[in-house]
């Protein structure tokens, strides 16, 4: 094995990976449409269902790209001219799948909810129950931008009740917090190899009930690359990607799950939590503002206000620390000075304790 300098990625994916994960790229050479490739995919495929679903009922289809790729899968595979989708938008993610449906015309319906407060579900039934055509619901789980959880459950017993298909971007969420497709009534779900589960960037996918799956036969789709019933059927046929995968990259994403399963998704919860909690006590301690607060807060990424010192800058800051093997992660909410922190990857407390002396460090140099 190659041993490589440990760095520390406090950014929301891609994140800090074990030497194991970057050494499980150096293969042999091998062309994907060989069978024994396809075992790995199967393995892989197998692997990220039941991490939140029964194989039974459940699929996972797998994308070459980053996450946003399998996100617009979804809504421009099953999204029919005459249908609606309603978005939920309480941050940069929910946005960005208002974008897609601007992008392929869709007819949607943007519910727009404040950034630091919970959704006020009663006020998205109400739209629901005056729009019969509405027949998908799109909502961020962790909302990336703030560290916001989103209550997927209370969406996920609306969607029952109107029988609506719930689609969730759980980018940030999958294989840290333990998710259930059934429980939780999800019938698509989407994320990334680059995030929770500690892999290479590269992979993202969409876990959806085979049923759904099967009927997106009668649907035409609106993007060739990113057809979710194609890339669906080859897969079940070949256990291929009908387009070149990036080969290295899948076998780092089999170590990654193999890693994954053997923590535990419960236990990679606790090792994030207790990092997060050191995070929030030493920003305290440095007397940072935070706006997420108690149980809303995911306990994977914090938006936090930039020092108002005037010899202050995020690039300086960026700099300080990334010269001592710290990558810190520039803000995404409108209007606000924020920068961001995450506590995920193949980190714990001790390296956020590390960073946090870092932290007050470059505070110093400010005066
Ligand atoms: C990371 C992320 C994405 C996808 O970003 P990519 O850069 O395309 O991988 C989408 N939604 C959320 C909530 C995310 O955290």
């Amino acid at each position: 094995m190659f041993k490589l300098e440990r760095k520390i990625l406090l950014t929301p994916g891609p994140a800090t990976t074990s030497n194991s994960v970057k050494n499980a790229q150096i293969v042999e050479d091998i062309c994907p449409r060989e069978k024994e490739f396809g075992y790995i995919m199967e393995y892989i495929s197998q692997e990220l269902t039941k991490f939140v679903a029964d194989i039974e009922n459940y699929f996972s289809v797998l994308f070459c790209a980053s996450g946003t790729a399998a996100v617009e899968a979804v809504i421009s595979s099953i999204v029919e001219n005459d249908e609606f989708i309603i978005v939920i938008n309480n941050g940069a993610y929910g946005m960005r799948i208002v974008e897609i449906c601007k992008a392929y015309d869709l007819k949607y319906i943007e519910y727009k909810s404040d950034l630091f407060d919970e959704i006020d579900i009663n006020e998205v039934e109400k739209i629901i129950k005056n729009n019969k055509k509405i027949k998908y619901l799109a909502v961020v789980h962790n909302e990336t931008s703030t560290g916001f959880l989103n209550d997927i459950g209370s969406f996920g017993a609306l969607c029952y009740k109107y029988n609506i298909d719930l689609i969730v971007d759980a980018m940030s969420s999958y294989a840290a917090i333990p998710i259930s497709m059934k429980e939780m009534n999800i019938s698509y779900l989407v994320s990334s190899s680059n995030k929770n589960l500690q892999g290479m960037p590269g992979i993202s996918f969409v876990i959806a009930k085979r049923k759904l799956l099967e009927n997106l036969k009668y649907k035409k789709g609106r993007n060739l690359y990113l057809n979710l019933y194609k890339q669906y059927t080859y897969f079940l046929k070949n256990y291929q990607m009908r387009f070149t995968p990036p080969v290295q990259v899948l076998y780092a994403l089999k170590q990654a799950i193999y890693e994954t399963k053997n923590e535990t998704i419960e236990k990679r919860y606790e090792r994030y939590s207790k990092s997060w909690e050191t995070l929030i006590k030493g920003l305290n301690d440095l007397n940072f503002t935070i706006y997420v607060k108690g149980r809303k807060h995911s306990k994977i990424i914090t938006a936090i206000d930039e020092p108002l010192d005037i010899n202050y800058s995020f690039i300086g800051m960026h700099d300080y620390l990334y010269n001592s093997g710290f990558t810190i992660y520039p803000g995404k909410i409108e209007l606000m000075n924020t920068f961001r922190i995450a506590n995920i990857g193949d980190i714990n407390f001790n390296d956020i304790n590390d960073f946090l002396k870092y932290l007050k460090n470059y505070l110093i140099t400010l005066y």
